[in-house]
């Protein structure tokens, strides 16, 4: 198959990071992105701090999600992130620790996807407030190609839960960084994707 032969896809992704300079880590990544030749970004989220899950003690993360446009197939793209998350200086094997970038694929298009290394929608999306918060504000009315449940409503059933804390960071956000990014353009993207 001809990698390069696909059809552009609207994408989101998870970008997390609790190690470090987490506002830089999280602009340079979307820096990155924006600048890769395949990728374009359209829409990206406010930045939110939230409680570290799994069995260490940990600082807290910063959390946020982009829209990008790709031709990548999914498993180009997982590549294309992990090689961003080895850039930043990821130590391979640093599930559930401190890291200083994570990157996850959220959505591809409306593809569920089950390969031995790629699992689309990403199979912690629904569990996780500190994915479902940020992604509702660019991807309210997606609706999970698996469940058909929205996005809103997946965010509206895991805020009655008692889980780990969310709240919205105000030390910053991606927009800076962004290439090009500028108030209406952030505003045009984000209002393709608002509900
Ligand atoms: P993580 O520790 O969150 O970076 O995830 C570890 C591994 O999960 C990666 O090396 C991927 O092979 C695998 N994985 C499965 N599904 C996904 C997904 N949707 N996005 C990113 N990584 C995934």
């Amino acid at each position: 198959m001809n990698e390069s032969a696909h059809v552009a896809e609207e994408v989101f992704l998870g970008l997390g990071s609790n190690q470090g300079d987490r506002l830089g880590e999280l602009r340079r990544a979307a820096a990155a992105l924006a600048a890769h030749a395949r990728l374009e970004l359209t829409a990206w989220s406010r930045i939110w701090e939230t409680e570290p899950v799994g069995p260490e003690v940990q600082d807290a993360f910063l959390n946020a999600c982009v829209a990008v446009r790709t031709d990548l197939s999914p498993l180009e793209l997982l590549d294309e992130l992990k090689r961003q998350e080895a850039a930043a200086g990821r130590a391979p094997g640093s599930h559930l620790k401190p890291r200083p970038i994570d990157l996850d694929i959220l959505l591809f298009g409306g593809q569920v996807i089950a390969v031995g290394r790629l699992a689309v929608p990403h199979p912690e999306l629904r569990n996780r407030a500190f994915v479902l918060e940020p992604l509702a504000e660019i991807a309210g009315t997606i609706r999970l190609p698996d469940s058909g449940e929205t996005i809103d409503e997946a965010c509206a059933k895991i805020r009655r839960k008692a889980g780990p804390w969310v709240r919205l960071y105000d030390g910053g956000d991606l927009q800076t960084q962004v290439p090009g990014a500028n108030k209406e353009e952030r505003g045009a993207a984000l209002a393709l994707y608002r509900r």
